[in-house]
């Protein structure tokens, strides 16, 4: 059987240095090996252009730079743009690459599971249920291809693809720290989107990572929710908004509040009143989320006078709220449309 080949990216400087030294190469390789990787997203061994032939050769017989590979990309008419990769085992991950007109940011939508458990009813990838966690390694990877694909650097960064972070603490964690420091993205640059499991909220409290929590509520009290999304029948409203507030005296920061605004389900002005008053003591910011259609959906969008009075309402509240932007729609790649196969090759 073939040797498995050691994976660079995605290693701290120390992790590198004990691979070349025991590849018999001296300890400063491992730093032109790091720099190569995440200052400048190198795309192959080869294009390591300050090592030495010799030293590309014997990497490339006992390494490889991603664990994963870009198996399908697709760019939508408003420049978004959409990976597939795919892992050793054959599942897929997929991350989406938004720019902003008017801004400088490059954000990427990444992706922490094979599929998602939570099964929220209006979410394409709950469709495809569960297969597995990502690896770190694996969701680190994410942004590498991506950096190395474009020549462009990432500067923010939304846990906001396929799969539940909060339910793949361990590793959410393991890769933002590297995010952190190896791909010097800021803390304040890198938000969690969660459909609420509390005890993951409290222990990311105590961890106080600085990075923005985004909570997926999508409903203005308990019976809505859980008719849209099942996670609420184990882990109620109240208790929800209530271990936020905790959340935010831990931390010192502002939670958002999702909402994704489904025609007819929770939308009218009624809901807008309720939500203001339930959120009315939680120090939150609240994004509004249009949404989106897909093939397995039996929600509508909402109408366009609703989402400006159901904006309006939670303003006169005093809360400050931002409509997202929808990018990608026409690839698929908007929010709650992820719904690559995940099953294996059939070749
Ligand atoms: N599991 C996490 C991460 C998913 S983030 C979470 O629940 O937050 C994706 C966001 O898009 C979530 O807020 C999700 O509820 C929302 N979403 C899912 N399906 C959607 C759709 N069809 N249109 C708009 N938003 C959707």
């Amino acid at each position: 059987m073939e040797k498995e080949k050691f994976v660079l990216a995605g290693k701290n400087l120390s992790e590198l240095e004990n691979f070349v030294l025991e590849s018999g190469l001296t300890k400063f390789r491992a730093k032109q090996i790091y720099n190569w990787i995440y200052l400048k997203s190198v795309k192959s061994i080869e294009d390591m252009t300050d090592l030495p032939v010799s030293t590309r050769d014997l990497l490339k017989e006992n390494a490889v730079l991603s664990p994963i590979f870009i198996k399908d990309k697709q760019i939508s008419s408003d420049g978004t743009m959409k990976y597939l990769f795919e892992n050793q085992d054959g599942t897929y991950a997929e991350a989406v690459l938004m720019r902003f007109d008017n801004r400088a940011n490059l954000t990427a939508c990444i992706s922490t599971q094979v599929g998602c458990p939570m099964g929220c009813d209006f979410c394409a990838t709950a469709k495809l249920g569960f297969v597995r966690n990502l690896t770190a390694e694996e969701i680190i990877n994410q942004i590498y291809l991506i950096q190395a694909d474009t020549g462009l650097k990432v500067t923010n960064i939304v846990y906001m693809g396929q799969g539940e972070p909060l339910l793949n603490f361990d590793n959410l964690i393991l890769s933002i720290n590297m995010f952190r420091e190896q791909f010097q993205i800021g803390a304040r640059r890198i938000t969690i989107s969660t459909c609420g499991i509390i005890p993951a909220v409290k222990k990311l409290a105590e961890l106080d990572c600085q990075s923005t929590l985004a909570i997926s509520l999508h409903a203005p009290n308990q019976i809505i929710r859980e008719t849209i999304m099942p996670v609420a029948k184990k882990y109620k409203y109240d208790a929800l908004l209530s271990e936020l507030k905790n959340y935010t005296q831990i931390t010192g920061r502002r939670v958002t509040v999702e909402y994704v605004l489904i025609g007819g389900i929770n939308d009218s002005v009624s809901n807008a009143e309720e939500l203001a008053r339930n959120i009315a003591k939680l120090k939150c910011n609240v994004n509004l989320i249009i949404y989106n259609n897909h093939e397995k959906s039996k929600y509508k969008k909402p109408a366009k006078d609703s989402v400006q009075k159901f904006k309006y309402i939670l303003e006169a509240s005093g809360k400050k709220v931002t409509i997202r932007l929808e990018r990608g729609a026409d690839i698929d790649a908007a929010c709650g449309q992820l719904s690559a196969k995940m099953q294996k090759k059939q070749t």
